[in-house]
């Protein structure tokens, strides 16, 4: 593939997610795919959905899995609800994981990607080792299907997602970068973190934010791309400095609507074209 494919976080069915017929309106290569629901990870739906995407020329580089019952209302909220790490939900959420990981590779995907949540900060307790060992378990699944599995930024600071990295201690493990996430949840400067955690970034989310007044506290303003705080030109200086190669794919938190979707996708897509001219790409 050529360097830095541009690409968008899309949906099957109702979710998150730019919809396929817009991705091909606005002639995007890739696409990072929200894992359809349950009811819908069936082997015809993946058939008829890899299909589907090979006639429209589209790649699927990876699938992101999430959970009924997660809520990103406010930052405990989403501490409370997001990932692998709460308890109540743990065994059910990873029998689910396997099962998209399955779905994933039906689709001849290798790249499965989620929020695990906010990983207990007390790497002696309990509670971070029973992460820790439940993080493994899906690498060692995805393994068995060839899968890399990728984890999404924003709830870690660079220095903690790194040494849990290794206390998992997987070779499939690596990071889903996304630098308006930093901002989002106060955990970090992104192109400083992005440098610290840059040897395990296999994908990244192009998407931008400011910063909150109470970082940390409250959530930042996602924005469309180029006008938050992120500074999207050095994002990219920075990832090409890292030598990475692999797609850029924008994610944007706006309803399911394909004419908004396409004005603000469509923007940030010609942003990011004139860009990668600018870095040779
Ligand atoms: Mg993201």
């Amino acid at each position: 593939m050529e360097k830095w494919p541009l690409g968008v976080f899309a949906s099957i069915d109702a979710g998150l997610g730019v919809y396929l017929d817009v991705v091909q309106e606005l002639g995007v290569p890739t696409i990072q795919l929200h894992a359809p629901s349950a009811a819908q990870r069936t082997s015809e739906n993946a058939a008829s959905f890899a299909k589907r995407v090979r006639e429209l020329g589209i790649t699927v580089t990876a699938v992101f899995g999430g959970f009924e019952g997660e809520s990103y209302a406010d930052i405990p909220t989403t501490a409370r609800t997001v990932g692998l790490v709460p308890l109540e939900t743990r065994a059910s959420r990873l029998r689910e994981m396997r099962e998209i990981a399955d779905f994933a590779r039906l689709l001849e995907v290798e790249v499965v990607g989620l929020h695990v949540g906010f990983v207990p900060h007390d790497r002696e307790s309990e509670a971070y080792r029973q992460v820790v060992e439940v993080t493994a378990e899906l690498c060692r699944h995805c393994q068995g299907n060839h899968q890399a599995l990728h984890l999404e930024t924003g709830q870690e600071t660079g220095e903690a997602l790194l040494l849990f990295i290794e206390d998992v201690g997987q070779e499939n493990l690596f990071i889903n970068f996304d630098p308006a996430n930093m901002i989002l949840y106060g955990s970090g400067e992104p192109i400083s973190t992005l440098k610290l955690v840059g040897k395990y970034v296999l994908s990244v989310h192009c998407k931008d934010a400011t910063w909150a007044q109470r970082r940390g506290e409250e959530w930042g303003a996602e924005v469309p791309l180029g006008e938050g705080d992120v500074g999207i030109e050095n994002y990219l200086a920075t990832l090409n400095e890292l030598g990475y190669t692999g797609p850029l794919t924008v994610e944007r938190e706006i309803p399911q609507d394909r004419e908004r979707q396409k004005a603000e996708i469509g923007h940030a897509i010609r942003l990011l074209s004139e860009l990668k001219a600018k870095f040779g790409a």
